[in-house]
């Protein structure tokens, strides 16, 4: 399922303006379809949900950093929720009233991904509930590395 997208990086900042075919062509058809479509995954269907380990979540898109591990919590409410994220630039905040709701849609500070939505539910210390799609994260674990290091380093 995976493509080769060379718009992909963790270290590149600069705004990603892709038209509809061109991100086709690179991402994975469950990702085109919430990122750019705005669609939504089904609740309890993300692994990214479950995940308690500390590290950094990535827009799957295009590898800017969104969420911290610190910032997630349980919200009960079947997609991957977290009260901030890494910074101001990292996520633009555009108003949604589509489905009779008036909600607050978060996009990729990068590329416009669609991640999710925001709603002011959360606990402190923001009082917000960033609710985004486990599709559009990419998880990568901080401690690992270390963790392995100093188990070494026990044993020497
Ligand atoms: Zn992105």
């Amino acid at each position: 399922m995976k493509k080769n997208n060379p718009y992909y990086s963790r270290t590149e900042k600069d705004s990603l303006k892709l038209t509809p075919e061109e991100w086709k062509n690179v991402l994975p058809d469950n990702l085109y379809y919430i990122a750019r479509q705005k669609g939504t995954e089904r609740p309890w269907s993300s692994p990214i949900e479950k995940i308690k380990d500390t590290g950094i979540y990535y827009c799957a898109a295009c590898g800017n950093a969104l969420f911290t591990s610190d910032t997630k919590f349980e919200s009960g409410c079947g997609w991957p929720s977290f009260y901030e994220p890494v910074s101001k630039e990292s996520i633009i905040y555009t108003p949604d009233n589509t489905h009779g709701m008036k909600r607050v849609e978060v996009q990729c500070g990068r590329c416009e991904a669609h991640l999710g939505h925001v709603f002011e539910d959360g606990p402190p210390p923001t009082g917000l509930r960033y609710c985004i799609n486990g599709v559009v994260l990419d998880f990568e674990k901080a401690e690992e590395a270390r963790k392995q290091y100093e188990e070494k380093d026990k044993q020497a």
